[in-house]
Order: structure tokens, then C-alpha cells, then sequence
């Protein structure tokens, strides 16, 4: 007999050889059907692998993120199959699961693929599914392997780096691929496939390769899933930040200035800057105080840091200057700036903490196929700041850290966050740097202020880095995705590398403990998230304008300019569109620049000294008084934007 641990904690016993599938159905039939995948003392297996000693099992089904896995991983070989049916003579090389789908790499030869092509695939590929194959995983020995990919020099070079009794081939229908395992029963669970697009990609990534075809796919245990899916992908182009971004005319890239360097629009720039000015004012009361910095540093600085040694090589080169040996480096973190400026006085425990902020810009070398909009860029600005503490002060500056990430996700309507505590694995303590009690001690208090803040969160042990615990922010935007937002991180390694100290009570020096933090993360790629998010409505305290003046006919421009005059006495943020056009024009493009209101101007307004106001995308507020329209957009904003 074996005994078999569940994640419930319960021990079951079997006779050798018991499959996962066998002891889900001992759990129940019910359960069994839904189980997809297999995981035994932490490796995945297959569901229908023999279990021969004692240990830990967990069974998966669609709704976990590893029954996905599998299930993508699964359809992987199935679009490969129908691509290799379809196109006889193409190579195929590798093909895994992704957060979302999953895709396969072919060489198609001289076949360009393209979105008419889809079809075919995807009607291959269900009915491949519908005949229930199994996977069924099997060695092979190095040279039954070689021989079997002959001719795939893709392949070829992928056994050629395994090392011989390591490879193994999985089978399902009349198709074999080289694979580690880790699959769904049978292809019949694979109700519906969509092959979302194509894309080329380097072999290996290495643009010295030869060009391959990515084939991007998607598939589902139930049809209306994959609908469902379909819309929120209609859903996601409609608020692609690109797209809104120019829409908005908030920001734009040139080819001239360079790939993955953001140029800021006027009203774009007008939007970080009140973002900046929000987060300002709240640091301004939290005790922060705010340093600048310069965009480079000597090369010495980063050696000191450890950087340079840690990403040197990958990122932007060192500058050189006219005089022999002289580097500096485009700054990729603020950090050593500000431990210099820590440095510049002698502190004692009774100046404790002290919070330098900057929104400093950072330079990072992304690969030219990784830049992605605003959301992966060479060259971006951090709402960053590092707190200088005692230990004991940890506790206390963790929570205001926490109240401040809070203040910012509830006065940008981000309601749906989780917290994500990263904590060191136990069992492998010479990995981290700093004592024991110190990591105790920031661990604690993590844990506490996160509890004690009520906060939705998992720990991840073994999750941190080798300098300290964090806390990151994982939120779910309007669409359902989550994006990692706003970390706070604790740090015993710079202190040290930097010999930061303070005088304690007890006249001796010490090292402080130093916050990294960031609630936006960086600007660019919070407004991206942002702009995703609310589809460009952003609250109004935030919008570029929050009303707009049309007039009825060029009649009115008087009364329209003085209307303008008396809500920019009370700060309210409107425009007057002066344009000759129709006021039925004005009023689509308008609504197509998403100003929150629109204001219009005609002969009875102008008589009883009133106008009409309509909500963008919604209800007519009718013909009001200026004062009650300022009213009614003061008592909108005091609503989400409260003071920190
Ligand atoms: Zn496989
Ligand atoms: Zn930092």
C-alpha cells in the first residue's frame, strides 16, 4: 500500500501503481470528471501515471490555473497535428502554454499563413479533438529520436541539447511530438479552438535564426467560454491604450527619437502632471520629502550597487567622455542616488525615517520585440521614493506605505486588488542577505500591517528576494486581468553596500532598513493600465477636460466665453469649441474625445442666463444654473478624489 497526501491535508491508501484518475474517482465520479491534470510532490504528471511511493498529490481541474496549463499545453499538440495535416512537409520546434492559449512555431517553407487560413485549422483541430485520443507519454532513447525528426533541424538541435534516457515523445492519434509531459486525458475535452493570429519570431529569439511562423491559438472545455472570450478580446482593442492613447492625443513614439521612447502630448503631459501632483500632495502629508536627481551616474556608482554586475551586460552601454576611463550609465534605478543623498549627513536614530521621492526617470534596454506601447518601454518615469529606517520603525512605515498605495488605487477607481506577500523560503537560509532577526522582524511586520489593513492576500514563501521580503499589489482590471501594481519592498542589501548608517540611542552605529516603493510603478505604465482600465473615462478630477462649451451657432460665442470665464473661477477645466461646424458634429466628436460633459449654448440659455448639460455617454441633466453645475461636478469628484 501507499499513502497518498491530499492538499486538504488527509492521507488515503492504495495499492501501488493507483493513477491520479484512480484516486479522484475514490474522491468521486463527479469530481473525477472534471480532473485534467496532475501534480505529485510538487512535479506535474500525467493523470494516468502510476503512482509507486508515498507523497503529496493535487489534482487539477479547468478552473485552476495548472488544469489550464495542461489544457493549453495539450492543444498545442492538437494545432500542431492539424498544421502538419494541412501543410504537409512543414517543421515543426516548440509549441507551449501561455497565460493566455497557447502557440506553436512552424517553419512553413515557402506557405505564408494568414487569417483566411484559420478556418481550416480550427475545424482540423476540433475534429482531431472529437475523436478522444489519449496522450500517452514514452521514452525514447537519443537515437530513435534523431531518427524520428531527420530532416527538422529544429528538432534536431532541441535532442541534441537533452541528454540521452531524459527524452520522451507523447502520442495521441497518429502524431508524436517531443514533450515533457503534462497533459489533459484525452483530446475529446477540447470543445472549441480559435486560432487568434500569426506572428513571425526568430528560432531561439535570436534574430541571427531563421524566421519562423508563430501560430497564436486558444481553446476551451465549453463553446460558450470561448465566446465569451472572443468579446472580451473585441472588449480589450476598443481600450488598447495605443489606440486611445491617439485618440486621445495623449502621447505618440517616433522612429526618429527611437523605438520604445514615449513623447508626451500636451494633454498627455497635462495628465501626468496632475497624476504627480495628486501623489505629491499626499506624499507632502505622509512626511515624504521630494530630492532630484540626475539621469546618469558613474559606472562606479552601479558597480557599488551591484547592478551593473546584475544587468550590465544586457542593458544600455556605458558612456564615455573625452577623458581616458571616465564611464557613466544611463541611470536604471534611482536607488544609489538616493542612498548618496541619505549618505550626505550624519543621522541619528531621533531623524528617523526619512522618505526621499522622485519622480525619477529610468532608462532600461527592452528588446525592440518586447516594447509593447506604454507598458514595456526603454525609457520611463517612477513614482519612486526609499524610506531610511530603524528596524523598529518598519512596522509603522509598512502600514503609511500601505494607507498611501490604498489612497491612490481608491482615488483611481481600482476596487479589485489582492496583496501578494513575498516572503524567504525557511529551508534555505544562507540565499538571503541581512540577520535572521532582521528578516524576522520586516516578515512581521509585512504580515501584521497587511492583516491589520484587512487586505485580500496570499503569501508566496520562498518568493522573495535574496534582500528582503515585499508586498506587491495585484489588481483586476474592468476587463478581468490582473496587472501587478504598486510595490513595497524591504531592503538590507544597499544599506550595506552603501555602509548607510545612524547613531542609535545607544551612541553606536547602525545600519538602517530601506523601503523601496512605488504605487503607480512607473507613470508610463500605469496610465496604460489606467487608460485599459476605465477605456479612457478616467475619474473626472483626472480628465484633461471635464467640460466642453458647444454653441448653437456663432451667436453665442460671447455667452459661451463668458460661461467658460466663471467655471474657470471655480476650477472647473472646460474648453469652448469655436468651430463653425453643426452642433450635432460637435456634440459625436465630443462624445469621441470622452469629455465627461457637454455644455450647450443657445438663444434660451443665453436669455435666462443658464445652460444645458449632457453626460457624456449618458443622461441629459437639462437646462441649470452655472452654480449648480459647478455643484454638481464638485460633489462627482469629492466622491472619488478625498483627501489623503
Ligand atoms: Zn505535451
Ligand atoms: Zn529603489
Amino acid at each position: 500500500m501507499i499513502h497518498i497526501t491530499l492538499p486538504d491535508g488527509s492521507v488515503r491508501s492504495y495499492e501501488a501503481d493507483v493513477t491520479p484518475m484512480d484516486v479522484a474517482k475514490s474522491i468521486s465520479e463527479g469530481f473525477a470528471r472534471n480532473v485534467i491534470s496532475a501534480k505529485f510532490n510538487g512535479t506535474t504528471i500525467e493523470t494516468v501515471t502510476p503512482l509507486t511511493t508515498d507523497g503529496s498529490l493535487v489534482l487539477y481541474t479547468w478552473n485552476d490555473s495548472e488544469g489550464k496549463t495542461a489544457f493549453w499545453h495539450s492543444s498545442a499538440h492538437v494545432l500542431a497535428q492539424a498544421i502538419e495535416e494541412l501543410y504537409p512537409g512543414v517543421k515543426l520546434t516548440i509549441g507551449p502554454a501561455i497565460e493566455n492559449g497557447f502557440y506553436y512555431d512552424v517553419d512553413f517553407g515557402n506557405i505564408s499563413i494568414s487569417e483566411k487560413d484559420f478556418k481550416a485549422i480550427e475545424d482540423k483541430m476540433l475534429e482531431i479533438a472529437r475523436g478522444k485520443h489519449e496522450f500517452k507519454m514514452r521514452s525514447a532513447t537519443k537515437a530513435e529520436a534523431l531518427q524520428l525528426y531527420k530532416g527538422n533541424p529544429y528538432k534536431t538541435e532541441l535532442i541534441e541539447n537533452l541528454e540521452d534516457g531524459t527524452i520522451t515523445f507523447c502520442d495521441h492519434a497518429t502524431f508524436t511530438d517531443l514533450c515533457r509531459g503534462g497533459h489533459i486525458p484525452n483530446t475529446g475535452i477540447i470543445k472549441a479552438a480559435k486560432v487568434l493570429s500569426v506572428a513571425g519570431a526568430y528560432w531561439r529569439g535570436n534574430e541571427n535564426n531563421p524566421q519562423l511562423t508563430r501560430v497564436y491559438g486558444i481553446s476551451f472545455p465549453k463553446q460558450k467560454e470561448l465566446t465569451e472570450y472572443l468579446e472580451l478580446l473585441e472588449e480589450a482593442k476598443k481600450r488598447d491604450h495605443r489606440k486611445l492613447g491617439k485618440e486621445l492625443e495623449l502621447f505618440t513614439f517616433s522612429q526618429k527619437v527611437g523605438q520604445g521612447l514615449p513623447l508626451w502630448l500636451p494633454k498627455g503631459a497635462a495628465l501626468r502632471e496632475r497624476l504627480e501632483n495628486f501623489l505629491k500632495a499626499a506624499q507632502k502629508k505622509a512626511g515624504y520629502e521630494m530630492v532630484v536627481t540626475p539621469h546618469i551616474g558613474q559606472k562606479e556608482l552601479y558597480v557599488t550597487s551591484g547592478h551593473y554586475a546584475k544587468y550590465g551586460a544586457d542593458s544600455f552601454q556605458p558612456i564615455s567622455t573625452p577623458k581616458d576611463g571616465e564611464e557613466f550609465l544611463l541611470k536604471p534605478m534611482n536607488c544609489p542616488h538616493h542612498c548618496e543623498i541619505y549618505n550626505n549627513s550624519q543621522w541619528s536614530y531621533k531623524d528617523l525615517p526619512k522618505r526621499y521621492a522622485e519622480f525619477g526617470t529610468v532608462y532600461r534596454y527592452e528588446q525592440s520585440g518586447e516594447l509593447h506601447g506604454l507598458t514595456r518601454v526603454r525609457g520611463f518615469t517612477q513614482d519612486d521614493a526609499h524610506l531610511f529606517c530603524t528596524p523598529d520603525q518598519l512596522d509603522a512605515e509598512f502600514k503609511n506605505v500601505i494607507d498611501l498605495v490604498l489612497y491612490v488605487f481608491g482615488s483611481l477607481g481600482f476596487e479589485n486588488f489582492t496583496a501578494q506577500v513575498s516572503l524567504r523560503d525557511p529551508e534555505n537560509p544562507d540565499k538571503y542577505i541581512g540577520s535572521l532577526e532582521n528578516w524576522e522582524k520586516a516578515e512581521n511586520a509585512i504580515m501584521s500591517a497587511t492583516i491589520d489593513k484587512g487586505l485580500n492576500y496570499t503569501v508566496k514563501t520562498g518568493e522573495a528576494a535574496f534582500y528582503g521580503p515585499k508586498l506587491d499589489f495585484m489588481v483586476k482590471d474592468a476587463l478581468g486581468r490582473q496587472w501587478q501594481l504598486g510595490t513595497i519592498q524591504v531592503d538590507y542589501n544597499l544599506p550595506e553596500r552603501f555602509n548607510l548608517t545612524y547613531k542609535g540611542s545607544d551612541n553606536e552605529l547602525h545600519r538602517p532598513v530601506m523601503i523601496h516603493r512605488a504605487p503607480f510603478g512607473s507613470m508610463e505604465r500605469f496610465i496604460a493600465i489606467l487608460l485599459e482600465h476605465t477605456a479612457g473615462n478616467f475619474p473626472l478630477w483626472l480628465m484633461p477636460t471635464q467640460a466642453i462649451i458647444l454653441s448653437i451657432s456663432e451667436k453665442y460665442e460671447k455667452y459661451a466665453e463668458k460661461v467658460l470665464n466663471l467655471l474657470e473661477n471655480d476650477e472647473i477645466r472646460a474648453l469652448v469649441d469655436h468651430r463653425n461646424e453643426t452642433i450635432g458634429k460637435k456634440i459625436r466628436e465630443a462624445e469621441m474625445q470622452k469629455h465627461p460633459y457637454m455644455i450647450i449654448i443657445g438663444e434660451q440659455e443665453e436669455k435666462e442666463n443658464k445652460i444645458t448639460v449632457r453626460q457624456h455617454g449618458g443622461e441629459d441633466l437639462g437646462m441649470i444654473s452655472i452654480e449648480d453645475f459647478s455643484k454638481i461636478i464638485k460633489t462627482e469628484i469629492s466622491k472619488t478624489l478625498k483627501s489623503f
